[in-house]
């Protein structure tokens, strides 16, 4: 059998450094260099095949972008506090009173009493 030496070899983000043990099936594994600083011990064939293209930040970018998708289409709504509703009926009755006190402010007084509208 002979033994791929991927050593110094560039794979997406990930370059391979050095043989490093083996996985629970024999396989041998690699530990890379990501292009982010990180490291990763990985089996060399999903990272030849470029089925691992990264450490995983590669991946959590990926998910990142989904989820902000996901948020631009209105998807990842939170459900509001307790306390947002409560402000928010707060802020509406108080522009409701403003409304209702321009229009008296507005309304023109006969004698102390307010004028017919
Ligand atoms: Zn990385």
């Amino acid at each position: 059998m002979t033994r791929t030496d991927l050593a110094g070899q560039q794979f997406g983000r990930l370059t391979a450094l050095r043989r490093d043990g083996h996985d629970t099936s024999g396989k041998t594994l690699w530990l890379f260099s990501c292009s982010c600083g990180g490291l990763v011990r990985a089996r060399s064939e999903p990272v030849i095949s470029g089925r691992q293209v990264s450490c995983g930040c590669h991946r959590a970018e990926v998910g990142r972008a989904h989820m902000q998708a996901l948020h631009a289409a209105g998807v990842q709504k939170r459900p509001r506090s307790t306390e947002t509703r409560a402000y928010m009926s707060f802020v509406r009755r108080r522009r409701e009173l403003q409304r209702l006190g321009s229009q008296t402010s507005t309304r023109q007084y006969i004698d102390g009493q307010p004028a017919p509208l």
